[in-house]
């Protein structure tokens, strides 16, 4: 069973003028959950922006990064999750009180969401929406039609107990000049896909899955990708922010604490820095 999890799957409708993709998690959500000893509702909100981000990771039609970030007055500060083309994910939540409801207003309060796309090669992005609608998928749907005009739709389930995320994309194609029949084109593949049970898409295969929504349809599967779970910290960047502290704070701080400890937030790896790792900066003179 497990080998229908961790993958995206992208497919297209011969006929029809629509695109669409299914994700569906396991390990990659397992990972991203790791050690944090997050609250339900915030476990299960993480899933949902897992599988939203990377199904939004694999509309971009470049190599870059994409991060989908909630951010609020809320107890819950923040989530985010990152992801790149080669559907490399990670993410992290900040939760400051109780957290009490279970929608994204009681977690977030007032709130935004904030999408920041940067390619390998040319400018960064950043679209920033008011987090409005009750679901996750709503203001996605919304921030697609208001930043790229197309007309898409998303469906996002997650077991945070089982640790299991899926969803699923449609999205019109932007291949003809017949709007009218593009609309209802999509129409008439959302209502199949709305008949779609989160059980089916915890565990069926992309494509029994495919066959049980649109067997009268002629649809195209792509290779799969697969998702992993990637945290890009490292010594080398830790090494950098510390050298953005002046050489008295760094001396200040060995002095009393022998070490300077920077543990990662996404992945809570801790690096540390003792008088001998920090040379480079406290005597470079004494490098070669
Ligand atoms: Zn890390």
């Amino acid at each position: 069973m497990s080998e229908n999890f961790d993958v995206l799957n992208r497919y297209l409708f011969d006929e029809l003028h629509v695109r669409g993709e299914i994700v569906q998690l396991k390990q990659c959500f397992d990972d991203i959950i790791g050690v944090h000893d997050y609250p339900q509702a915030v476990t299960q909100l993480l899933g949902e922006l897992l599988a939203a981000t990377c199904l939004l990771t694999a509309t971009l039609k470049f190599e870059g990064e994409i991060s989908v970030q909630l951010q609020g007055d809320g107890p819950l500060a923040f989530a985010v999750i990152n992801g790149d083309h080669q559907q490399q994910m990670r993410g992290v939540a900040q939760v400051n009180g109780a957290i009490s409801g279970s929608n994204l207003t009681d977690m977030l309060g007032k709130a935004n969401m904030v999408i920041t796309i940067t390619p390998k090669h040319g400018e960064r992005y950043q679209g920033i929406v008011a987090l409005e609608g009750d679901t996750l998928s709503q203001c996605l749907e919304h921030y697609f039609e208001t930043s790229e005009q197309l007309t898409t739709k998303i469906w996002l389930s997650v077991d945070a107990e089982r640790r299991q995320a899926s969803g699923m994309l449609l999205q019109v194609l932007p291949d003809s000049d017949d709007k009218q029949q593009q609309l209802t084109d999509f129409e008439h593949v959302s209502q199949l896909t709305a008949t779609v049970k989160d059980e089916e898409l915890f565990l069926l295969e992309a494509e029994q899955l495919l066959y049980r929504l649109y067997h009268q349809e002629k649809v195209r599967l792509f290779e799969p990708q697969a998702v992993s779970f990637k945290c890009g910290c490292s010594e080398d960047k830790c090494l950098a922010a510390i050298m953005n502290l002046s050489k008295q704070e760094i001396e200040d701080h060995i002095e009393e604490y022998m070490t300077i400890d920077m543990t990662c937030d996404y992945c809570q790896k801790t690096y540390h820095f003792d008088r001998q790792k920090l040379q480079i900066i406290l005597n470079p003179q004494t490098q070669h």
